[in-house]
C-alpha cells in the first residue's frame, strides 16, 4: 500500500492543529511545479537514465523476418500427420543471417538454427531434441503443435505500432528496445537543474582540520549521492554561513541557475536558523510543520522561477525528506510520466516498536526472508543524527498516523529502499 493510501484511511488520530500530514504537503507542493518544457536530442546510449520527450513509432517490424526460435527442423506441420515416426528428407540449412533461397516441397525439411528465417513452404519447427538423423532421412520423435517454435515478424513490435510514449525513463531495456528498432538518437527532455547547499557555523568541508564544536558537512554528499541517482543536472553550490546576508546571496545565484533550490539546516525555530526569514524575503514561502518523524520541519517555496525545499539539517531526516517529497517532486519536473505506486511489501516486524499516533513515522530496518515470509528488524538506535542506521538499512518500516506501538511478531508496511534509490 502506497503512504497516500495508508493516509488516506487515517483521519480518526490526534494530531497538533499546525501540523500537516505528509500526504497533503505533497499534494500541495505538486500542484505549485510544472515539467520542463524544453527537448534536446542525444545519442541513444546518452539516453540512459533520462525521460523521452517524444513518441516513438516504428518503422520495421521487429523482429524483421518470421523466425526459428530453436535449433531444430523446418517442416510442414500436415507432413508430420502420417504414421509414427514421421520421416521427412533433409534438402539444406538455414543459419541466423543466412536464409535457406528454396521452398519446402512435400516430405521435406531443413536444418534450422535459433534466429534463422523459416524458409518458404515451412511453418512449423521440431526442436533438434525430438528428432535423429539418418543421412539426410530425418525421424521425428514428438510432433508438435502447428506453428511451434515459429517467432512471426512484428511479434515484439509492428512496423507502425508506438513503441514508446513521451515520459518513459530510458532504462537499460527501453536502449535494447530502441536500438531493436534502428533508433540511433532521441529527443529526451532537457536535464533538470538543481543546486544545492548546507547551512550552519558548525560545518566544516572535508579536509578541514575540526575544532571543538565542529563537524564535517556530510549532508553534502548524501544529497550529491540521491541526486545524483536521479540522473539530475547537479550545482553544489558548497556551505553557507549562518548569516542572512550570505543566505540572500547564495539564494539569488542558485535561482539565476537552477530549477529547483535544495538546502539543508536552518529551517527550525532556532535562533540562528535564518532560511525562513530570508527566503520570505527574497521569494515566497510556505513553511511547514509535518506530522513525520523524522523530519518535521520542511520549507518549500520559490525564488524567481526556481522552486525551492528548505531540509532540515539533521543527516538522516534529510533523506527521509528527500525520498518522500523531494524526489517525486523531481521526477515529475524532468517529465516522468506517472511512475508505478511506491513499492510496499508487508512484513512481520521482529522488533518491538514505540510510536506516537498523529505522525507517520519512517524506521530505519532491515528486510529479510525467513522460511517464506518477510521479516524485518530495526537497525539499532533511531536518532535523526544516527545516519549510521540508515547505511545498515535496507528499507524504512513506515508507520502511518494511526498506528500506536507495534508488538514484536505484528505485521508492517515496509518501503525497500531499493524501490526509492
Ligand atoms: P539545524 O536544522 O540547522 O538545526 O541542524 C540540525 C542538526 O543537523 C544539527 O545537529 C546540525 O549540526 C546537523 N547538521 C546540519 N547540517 C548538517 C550537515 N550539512 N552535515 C551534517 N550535519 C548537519
Ligand atoms: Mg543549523
Amino acid at each position: 500500500m502506497s503512504i497516500d493510501k495508508i493516509q488516506n484511511s487515517a483521519d480518526c488520530f490526534e494530531r497538533e492543529p499546525d501540523m500537516m500530514s505528509v500526504r497533503s504537503a505533497r499534494a500541495e507542493i505538486r500542484a505549485l511545479v510544472e515539467p520542463v518544457t524544453e527537448s534536446v536530442t542525444v545519442a541513444l546510449r546518452d539516453a540512459l537514465g533520462r525521460v523521452l520527450a517524444e513518441s516513438v513509432r516504428s518503422p520495421i517490424d521487429v523482429p524483421t523476418h518470421t523466425n526459428s526460435a530453436m535449433d531444430g527442423f523446418a517442416v510442414r506441420r500436415a507432413d508430420l500427420d502420417g504414421t509414427p515416426p514421421p520421416t521427412l528428407r533433409q534438402i539444406g540449412a538455414a543459419f541466423a543471417g543466412h536464409p535457406y533461397a528454396g521452398e519446402i516441397q512435400a516430405g521435406q525439411c531443413v536444418r534450422i538454427m535459433t534466429g534463422a528465417a523459416i524458409p518458404r513452404g515451412a511453418d512449423t519447427v521440431v526442436m533438434q531434441e525430438h528428432t535423429e538423423a539418418h543421412g539426410d532421412d530425418i525421424t521425428f520423435s514428438e510432433v508438435p503443435r502447428h506453428g511451434a517454435n515459429v517467432r512471426p515478424a512484428g511479434e515484439d513490435i509492428a512496423r507502425g505500432q508506438i513503441a514508446m510514449t513521451p515520459g518513459t525513463v530510458i532504462t537499460p531495456a527501453a536502449l535494447g528496445l530502441l536500438a531493436s528498432l534502428g533508433r540511433s538518437e532521441l529527443r529526451v527532455w532537457r536535464p533538470l537543474r538543481v543546486a544545492f547547499f548546507s547551512t550552519g557555523d558548525e560545518l566544516r568541508p572535508l579536509g578541514s582540520v575540526l575544532s571543538r564544536g565542529q563537524i564535517f558537512d556530510s549532508n553534502r554528499y548524501t544529497v550529491y549521492g540521491m541526486l545524483k541517482r536521479l540522473g539530475v543536472e547537479i550545482f553544489d553550490l558548497g556551505l553557507v554561513a549562518d548569516e542572512p546576508q550570505a543566505l540572500r546571496t547564495i539564494l539569488r545565484q542558485a535561482a539565476s541557475i537552477a530549477d529547483v533550490i535544495i538546502s539543508t539546516g536552518g529551517v527550525s525555530v532556532g535562533e540562528a536558523d535564518f532560511v525562513r526569514s530570508v527566503l520570505a524575503e527574497v521569494g515566497r514561502v510556505n513553511f511547514w510543520k509535518i506530522a513525520m518523524k523524522p523530519g518535521r520541519p520542511l520549507a518549500f517555496g520559490n525564488v524567481g522561477d526556481a522552486r525551492f525545499f528548505g531540509l532540515p539539517g539533521n543527516p538522516v531526516a534529510v533523506m527521509v525528506t528527500f525520498y518522500q517529497f523531494v524526489q517525486p517532486v523531481l521526477r515529475y519536473m524532468r517529465g516522468e510520466h506517472e511512475h508505478a505506486p511506491e513499492l510496499m511489501l508487508r512484513a512481520r516486524c521482529l522488533t518491538p516498536l514505540r510510536k506516537k499516533t498523529g505522525r507517520t513515522e519512517y524506521v530505519r530496518a532491515l528486510l529479510a526472508e525467513e522460511s517464506g515470509d518477510w521479516t524485518v528488524r530495526r537497525t539499532g538506535p533511531q536518532g535523526s543524527g544516527i545516519l549510521n542506521s540508515m547505511v545498515r538499512a535496507n528499507c524504512f518500516i513506515v508507520l502511518a498516523d494511526q498506528q500506536g506501538n507495534v508488538a514484536a511478531g505484528e505485521w508492517v508496511d515496509v518501503q525497500p529502499l531499493a524501490g526509492l534509490i
